[in-house]
């Protein structure tokens, strides 16, 4: 018989820098849903908001830094090949390219689940992979619009859904919550404090070393 392969987690995000909120979850769910891996893809354009203030090469590096040595977090830099805005359909498709039989787990927080409707041809990414949504504890569902039906139809408490299928059912998952972003990180650096203990080390020393947050950040930048 062959041989069961475990699915792939795919976690996407602008990483404008990446923190230990980004780090836990992928750990958390890496082992939770027994992944075979859990990738880091860095984008390139976020279709929902502005321009990253880092570069794509910083925010790569950061990535890079921070998975470091850490068995099961891998990165992904191919949504960096792409031009134009990096849209999850069209990564999901690529991945399937390379892996035409595997589960596929794309991670997103509940923040980014809400406003799925918005994304470029969403319900195609369900025919591509599951979703497997991270949320706080204690977090009860706002009304779910249009994911309400969704969710009805395919979402599952169980495990071995995602590995006894390649894509579509929808897994909620508690993970431990961390009150990190992105936007309070460049804020405090452009305010000239050190965003230690938010993120690993390594990663810290590349945003001194960059000064890629440093300059003065823009009411658009702190808004997003
Ligand atoms: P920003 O503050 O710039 O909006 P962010 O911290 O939300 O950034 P993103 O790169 O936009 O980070 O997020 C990528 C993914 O990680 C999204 O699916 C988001 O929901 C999730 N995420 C962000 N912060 C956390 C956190 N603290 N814990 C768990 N998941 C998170």
């Amino acid at each position: 018989m062959e041989r069961h392969q475990a699915p792939i987690g795919v976690f996407g995000g602008t990483f404008d820098p990446i923190h230990f909120g980004h780090l836990r979850t992928g750990y958390e769910l890496l082992h939770l849903l027994r992944l075979e891996e859990v990738r880091y893809l860095p984008c390139r354009l976020p279709p929902h908001r502005g321009v990253p203030v880092a570069s794509a090469q910083a925010r790569l590096e950061m990535v890079r830094a921070a998975v470091a040595g850490q068995p099961g977090l891998v990165v992904d830099d191919r949504e960096l090949h792409r031009d134009g805005p990096s849209y999850s359909v069209d990564t999901l498709r690529d991945l399937r390219q390379d892996f035409p039989d595997r589960s596929l787990c794309l991670i997103v927080g509940m923040d980014a689940f809400l406003g799925f409707p918005d994304w470029s041809r969403w319900q195609e990414i369900f025919e591509l992979a599951h979703v497997v949504v991270a949320r706080r504890p204690g977090w009860t569902a706002p009304d779910m619009g249009e994911l309400e039906a969704v969710l009805e139809q395919r979402q599952t408490t169980e495990v071995e859904d995602l590995h006894g299928a390649v894509s579509g059912r929808i897994y909620i998952h508690a993970v431990t919550q961390l009150e990190i972003s992105s936007t309070a990180i460049r804020q405090m650096v452009s305010a000239g404090q050190e965003p230690r203990f938010l993120m690993p080390d390594e990663t810290c020393e590349i945003i001194k070393r960059s000064g890629c947050y440093s300059g003065r950040i823009t009411t658009e930048d702190t808004n997003r």
